[in-house]
């Protein structure tokens, strides 16, 4: 049964085709290459023991995507393909409208156009990549899916548009079968050390900042605040191993195909880690020392950030099993065999 995952040449679509192969499906990538490394497909062709089928180019082309939907006729479409980082949102919002928002409109476009047209090959079936930043800066945690939606920059706020008009289209179609997945913080590696994250210039997120400081790359670790209501001052989030995160995308579809109805779960841990408490997990798993700086806060950043995913584990059967230090152990072992990511 083959699955189209958009942008699976990524980060988190990498990891997902490697889980969805060994559950038994076929994964189908779909890149432009526009954020990915076209060296992905012979790590996953290594991982997977057979070349993974890709399709080159843009969510944005609407009659391309029918095409290549006609052609591969998947069971279901995982929809990674997107833009996120949020500095770069603020300062460049009409690449995340443009990208993430229309990109997802052509995607569904499409879909609609084989799905609902003669000769469906079946429902239309989608998994989307949401965010936790869909809950802006919440009151209390853990955060349940019926928090109060919020948004503090474009990134998030094309997310939330996403979900909202997914929500629309299946009132209006109630064929369609979606699950929305809101993640928290993926980070790690394969345990193989083969594919990994492998963010262009300076990593905007703690993990691969950290990891790069570990290799020798960068000299030292600005910590953005250490005076937030936190235990020890530095920010909190829920970091969940792009290896659970990827098991979580095959239960969802697991899900849908089963012929559960439509809907948005958290995935994350339920377990806060500070800024400080992962620079100590990972100088352990790597050896090497992670020297910080203590700096301003960064602005946008909120202090506090973690998951109830029990929804999750009732809807799905799913369950984070994997901890800091696999997660570090993991990204270590992924930033150590490639000093410079795919490049090397
Ligand atoms: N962070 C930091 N230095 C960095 C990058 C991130 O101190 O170079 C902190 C950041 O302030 C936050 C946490 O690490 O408290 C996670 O940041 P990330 O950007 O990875 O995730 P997000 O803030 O989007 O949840």
């Amino acid at each position: 049964m083959k699955i189209l995952l958009t942008g699976g040449a990524g980060y988190i679509g990498s990891h997902t085709a490697v889980a969805l192969h060994e559950a038994g499906f076929e994964p189908v990538v779909l890149d432009d290459f526009s954020n990915s490394h076209p060296a992905v497909m012979d790590r996953l062709a290594r991982l997977t023991g057979r070349p993974v089928a890709l399709e080159r180019g843009s969510v944005l082309d609407t009659e391309w995507l029918e095409g290549v939907l006609r052609r591969h006729a998947p069971a279901a479409v995982v929809h990674f393909a997107g833009v996120k980082a949020v500095g770069e949102s603020v300062a460049q919002p009409l690449k995340y409208f443009r990208i993430n928002i229309e990109g997802a409109i052509s995607l569904l476009r499409a879909m609609e156009s084989v799905h609902l047209g003669p000769q469906p090959p079946g429902p239309p079936m989608l998994v989307f990549s949401g965010s936790a930043t869909v809950y802006g800066d919440p009151a209390r945690m853990p955060i349940t899916e019926d928090f109060p939606l919020s948004h503090t920059n474009p990134y998030a706020h094309s997310k939330r548009v996403i979900e909202e008009m997914l929500q629309a289209v299946c009132l209006a179609q109630p064929l369609w079968r979606v699950g929305v997945l809101r993640y928290f913080n993926p980070v790690g590696a394969h345990p193989s050390g083969l594919i990994g994250e492998d963010p262009a210039g300076i990593p905007n997120n703690l993990m691969p900042y950290v990891a790069q400081v570990a290799v020798g790359r960068r000299p030292s670790l600005t910590v953005f605040g250490n005076d937030y209501p936190t235990p020890d001052g530095t920010g909190q989030r829920d970091y969940i191993h792009v290896q659970d995160l990827a098991e979580g995308h095959v239960a969802a579809l697991r899900a849908l195909l089963a012929g559960t109805g439509s809907f948005t779960v958290n995935l994350g841990t339920g377990r806060p880690s500070s800024v400080l408490e992962v620079v100590r997990a990972f100088e352990q798993a790597s050896g090497r020392p992670v020297p910080v700086q203590i700096g301003p806060r960064r602005p946008g950043d909120i202090a506090r950030c973690w998951a109830d995913p029990s929804l999750a584990e009732r809807l799905l059967g799913w369950k984070a099993r994997l901890g800091l230090e696999a997660m570090c152990a993991d990204a270590w072992r992924w930033q150590s065999g490639n000093p410079q990511g795919y490049a090397d």
